[in-house]
């Protein structure tokens, strides 16, 4: 009998959701996940997966007609038991509509409405946090996601349409995040200072503008879809990113990262996973971390925690990283 996974949280959290799925996978064979439109093509080509059902819980199926249509679709199916990393009361419902015998969730979720209550460690990787869910050990899993074959073709004509061929190197810039203070503000500085270096700006429609000011560099926002992205950065010698979805691609596709936080800190649970990757930061600024996800502007008015990290140290991250990919 399929298991289901209920994962409506945002992109990156369904990456660092696929280690789960993996650990689902091998033992009760491929899951069926309720996800976000967004998400859905992202992880529909993973071999964990077998069936995706997106929940588009801000749009056509929002409110609670769209939440009880959702729970009787399911249903039909007949699941033996749901998995819900996320801890919402929406999720939570959602398995009870769909009349799933079987609901495994966390404790500090809305354990009175699951039928098995897992202890959701406060400490470690997100990865982990969630494999917890499972009661898997975490060593065994990792992100991974698994563009086709065609979207490797469409990152490979896009880069070569930009006079990136096949085997080139370059770096991959990815500005954007939805909370405003976590975008670092100097990228521009830091293209001028790759100077001789191609450099690609990935992100959605949304990061175009961030892209056109990247004087230089190759805007691929918004011109691929996510998959096709996830291809791309799967090319690219580095990745370097906010505390953002980017980098749990990178993550996943094995691509080097260097990584700026700025209101937020890796501790949280959400920095690179890898040894060779590098997280940047503002040291002893007092007002570092305020936030958990970063507010969407710095209520200092200063935003020092990103204006402080200059492009220098962090050009010397990216130089440092292309060097040891080139040793590899
Ligand atoms: S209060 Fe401090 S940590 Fe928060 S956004 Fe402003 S500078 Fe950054």
């Amino acid at each position: 009998m399929t298991s289901l996974v209920i994962q409506t949280a945002f992109l990156g959290d369904v990456v660092l959701t696929t280690p789960l799925l993996v650990a689902l996978a091998t033992r009760h064979g491929p899951v069926d996940v309720v996800t976000t439109p967004a998400a859905a093509s992202l992880v529909e080509t993973h071999p964990a997966v077998r069936r995706v059902v997106p929940y588009d819980k801000r749009g056509g199926d929002r409110g609670w007609a769209g939440l009880r249509d959702l729970g009787r679709r399911l249903r039909a199916e007949g699941y033996e038991r749901a998995y819900l990393p996320h801890r919402s009361l929406r999720t939570a419902a959602l398995a009870i509509l769909a009349r799933i015998p079987v609901r495994i969730g966390f404790h500090d979720g809305w354990p009175f409405f699951y039928t098995e209550v897992r202890r959701h460690p406060a400490e470690g990787h997100e990865v982990d946090r969630l494999l917890a869910l499972a009661e898997e050990p975490s060593a065994a899993y990792a992100p991974s996601l698994h563009p086709t074959a065609e979207d490797e073709r469409a990152a490979a004509a896009f880069l070569a349409g930009a006079g990136i061929g096949e085997g080139a190197r370059f770096v991959a810039i990815a500005p954007g995040s939805i909370w405003g203070t976590k975008r670092w503000p100097h990228y521009r500085a830091l293209a001028r200072r790759l100077a001789g270096v191609p450099v690609v700006v990935v992100g959605g429609p949304e990061d175009a503008g961030l892209g056109e000011e990247i004087v230089g560099a190759v805007n691929a926002c918004g011109k691929l879809t996510l998959r096709q992205s996830a291809a791309l950065i799967g090319r690219a010698e580095v990745l370097v990113t906010n505390d953002s979805a980017p980098l749990h691609i990178a993550t996943a596709m094995g691509t080097p990262i260097v990584a700026v936080f700025g209101p937020t800190l890796p501790e949280f649970g959400f920095g690179p996973l890898r040894s060779g990757d590098v997280a940047l930061g503002v040291d002893g600024l007092a007002c570092r971390p305020c936030s958990r996800h970063g507010p969407p502007r710095c209520p200092l008015g200063h935003h020092r925690c990103m204006r402080d990290l200059a492009p220098d140290v962090v050009a010397t991250a990216i130089e440092e990283a292309r060097a040891l990919r080139r040793r590899d």
